[in-house]
């Protein structure tokens, strides 16, 4: 990651802010948006052209990164091995069931206990539908997909500073947000207060569509009726009988919902990473890595902990722990080292590499995160 100044900022500052306030899927379309991360360009299965002439590689993780690198190079014609830490594959990307249990660094031991056919994904869960790579292995190795729910309508969003602590349905926080933002700007342009920014001509295509987005009365004005309901739902939905006409629900006052904060939640199904169709593998996420242990388990040796890489000008040697026996360290060499080790973990590891690379390792920052599964 480069530090060239943006103003007074360095670019290093800027991402970092970004991904504090707004999260790290816009960090990561701020620095798309500086060209610091290219787009996918994946076209189809990768085809590694050469003779290798029978040189092996040494891969450090089985995560995703890792589980990849290990099929292609294999089809390729590489003598491959691949050292992880853990007694699974896949990394980061996992699933916890009933039964499961999880001993976390600090040496808690975490049991799940969901009933049959529930789990949980601690770590990725969504696979957007332009991640075409990782859709491509999932058709190729036979991972069964279903659509993913990023936005629940029904859903309640929460603030205990807001509305008493009652949470509020997110159909309701989400029309009556649009239907007051367009009122106002409706009100806005009918003043002529938007002339500097919108043309005669455009002022007129600008109500009709306010009226549209935001379902505005005839007057431009968003209130209880049949049309905001048609939005935010009824306070009795239509029906046969007697009894058959929707009764209309009354919407949150756009103060309110600005001062409630809750409006934040909504953009989340608007990002490109989160839009629909999002996809999921049937059964969790970790389908993923049981099918490309399929493909290239019997090349993984697990429990494997990297505690150091040393190169020369021939060869690359790992030395890892075995973490269930302990004892002596390992050495292990080959002609080539692929590492999928997290920066934040290498940063701590024995390591070869020229000082710029270090402190590339080093500088790389990692967001937190924290899932609940009940
Ligand atoms: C909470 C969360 C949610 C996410 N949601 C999504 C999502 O919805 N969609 C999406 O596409 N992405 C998501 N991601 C990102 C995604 O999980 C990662 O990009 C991806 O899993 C990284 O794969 P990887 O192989 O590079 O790294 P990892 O999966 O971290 O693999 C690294 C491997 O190295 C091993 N290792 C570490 N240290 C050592 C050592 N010293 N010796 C040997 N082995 C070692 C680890 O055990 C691990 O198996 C999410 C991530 C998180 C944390």
């Amino acid at each position: 990651m480069s530090g060239a100044g943006i103003g007074s900022m360095s670019r290093r500052e800027l991402l970092m802010m970004i991904g504090a306030a707004a999260g790290s899927s816009v960090a990561y379309r701020a620095m798309a948006s500086l060209d610091m991360v290219p787009e996918s360009d994946y076209k189809g299965p990768i085809k590694l052209e050469g003779d290798p002439k029978g040189a092996s590689v040494l891969i450090l993780g089985a995560g995703l990164a890792g589980l990849v690198a290990a099929l292609e190079l294999r089809k390729a014609g590489y003598k491959v091995q691949v050292l992880e830490y853990n007694q699974r594959v896949g990394g980061r990307n996992w699933t916890l069931r009933g039964g499961d249990s999880y001993t976390e660094l600090g040496g808690f031991e975490q049991k799940c206990e969901f009933d049959p056919g529930l789990y949980l994904n601690p770590g990725p869960w969504r696979l957007p539908y332009h991640h075409n790579a990782i859709l491509d292995y999932c058709k190729r190795l036979g991972v069964v997909l279903e659509s993913f729910n990023q936005v629940n309508y029904n859903a309640y969003l929460h603030s205990s500073k807001a509305f008493g602590g009652k949470p509020q349905r997110y159909r309701h926080i989400q029309a009556d947000f649009n239907g007051g933002v367009a009122e106002l700007l409706a009100k806005s342009t009918k003043q002529k207060k938007m002339d500097q920014m919108v043309t005669k001509e455009d002022r007129e295509i600008l109500l009709e569509s306010l009226k549209g987005w935001g379902a505005l009365e005839n007057d431009y004005t968003y209130r209880m009726g049949l049309g905001s309901s048609e939005r935010r739902g009824y306070d009795h939905d239509a029906n046969g009988g007697t009894i058959g006409k929707p009764v209309p629900s009354k919407p949150i006052s756009i103060d309110e919902i600005l001062k409630s904060g809750l409006w934040r939640y909504l953009v989340h199904g608007h990002i490109y990473e989160f839009q629909t169709t999002l996809f999921q593998p049937v059964g969790g996420m970790d389908m993923i890595s049981k099918a490309f242990a399929r493909e290239v388990g019997d090349a993984v040796r697990f429990n494997c902990k990297v505690t150091a890489i040393k190169q020369d000008g021939h060869k690359v040697t790992a030395t890892y722990v075995d973490t269930k026996t302990g004892g002596t360290p390992t050495q292990v060499s080959a002609d080539w080292c692929l590492c999928t080790i997290p920066a934040s973990v290498l940063s701590q590891i024995d390591l070869d590499v020229s000082a710029p690379m270090h402190d590339a390792i080093n500088a790389l920052p990692y967001e937190a995160s924290i899932k609940v599964g009940l």
